[in-house]
């Protein structure tokens, strides 16, 4: 197993004529990690992705591996691979031969690259089904054939661009956990766009939160969610709220902070909805702010409250986090 893979993005820019989908990113991600380029729609999450896998051209700047930029390689010899969110499948040819593509068109002999194919379809759990086309098979079968398909070329950096995104909820939360597992076993990067915060903090070591065209925060997925470094990081995310407090500083607040209490915040109940085992409790504030409280199942029926209410809202000082203005 290799040891040292580091990828990095130097001054990466990307330029569509006016339009600026990357803008000037520096990052180096960790080797060997579970990395989630998060971001709303049109934040420049795929751009990026195509620029490391070579299929898309880098505007201005560089994109390192093991200190060395590949930028201007072809896709091929980069050391990375992509999977597609379409999986991309040959539809004429049989699970195994698409898997042996490339290596087919690295002129590797058949007994070999079949052997091969073979291995990687059994680490996908797909073995069983190698004879069959792909019009023969689920969306989850042909999304593992698509994996192992990229994974046949050994690539140091796999890049995934809405891998899940096709399956149904179900399935998504079962593949998010195998793509989790054969990252670790394979011990190499996987970096996969999402624009789902839940999916991100389920997958991945690192989560980088792309907002227009840029990185607005990359930390562990503990740390960007409970240490938003902004607005937006904290809204993206979810489960916080973002108040003003006398002085004019902004704050982020987790919702499953907010208690309702003696005294405190004054503020008015607009909505109660019940999630089972709590009860998310809207209310506005006095300067209109939105405030919710994710208040336990017990202590909310203990002392229920209705839309129209006046309530007070309470928080731990540490809980509250500072936001960049
Ligand atoms: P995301 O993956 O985060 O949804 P993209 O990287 O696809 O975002 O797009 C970033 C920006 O670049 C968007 O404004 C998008 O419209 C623009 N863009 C992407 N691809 C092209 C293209 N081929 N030509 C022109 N503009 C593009």
């Amino acid at each position: 197993m290799r040891t040292t893979q580091d990828l990095e993005l130097v001054h990466l820019t990307k330029r569509y004529g006016d339009t600026v989908a990357v803008r000037d990113i520096n990052h180096v991600f960790a080797p060997q990690s579970y990395v989630c380029l998060l971001g709303p729609s049109g934040c420049g999450k795929s751009t990026t992705l195509r620029m490391i896998a070579g299929h898309e051209s880098v505007s201005e700047g560089a994109i390192l591996l093991d200190g060395s930029d590949i930028s201007t390689l072809p896709p091929a010899r980069r050391g990375t691979a992509m999977m597609f969110q379409s999986y991309a499948l040959f539809p004429h040819l049989s699970v195994r031969d698409n898997v042996a593509f490339s290596l087919k068109m690295k002129g590797i002999d058949k007994a070999q690259r079949h052997a091969k194919a073979d291995e990687l379809l059994e680490l996908v759990d797909m073995g069983h089904l190698a004879e069959r086309l792909p019009a023969q098979l689920s969306g989850g079968q042909q999304q593992r054939v698509a994996l192992a398909r990229a994974l046949i070329t050994e690539p140091r950096v796999l890049l995934l661009d809405e891998p899940l995104s096709a399956l149904d909820p179900f399935l998504r939360i079962r593949m998010r956990a195998e793509l989790k597992r054969l990252q670790r076993e394979l011990g190499i990067t996987f970096i996969h766009v999402t624009h789902g915060q839940d999916e991100a903090l389920a997958l991945a070591d690192e989560v980088v939160v792309m907002n227009n065209a840029v990185i607005e925060q990359a930390g562990s997925a503990r740390e960007v969610f409970n240490a938003p470094k902004t607005e937006f990081v904290a809204r993206f995310m979810g489960g916080h709220n973002v108040v003003s407090l006398p002085g004019g500083a902004r704050y982020a607040i987790r919702s499953d902070a907010v208690r309702l209490a003696d005294d405190g915040h004054a503020a008015t109940v607009t909505s109660v909805e019940y999630q089972g085992d709590r009860v998310a409790v809207t209310t506005r504030l006095a300067d209109e702010t939105e405030v919710v409280a994710l208040v336990a199942e017990e202590q909310f029926f203990a002392l229920p409250k209705s839309p129209g209410e006046a309530v007070c809202l309470a928080w731990d000082e540490g809980r509250q986090h500072r936001l960049q203005s």
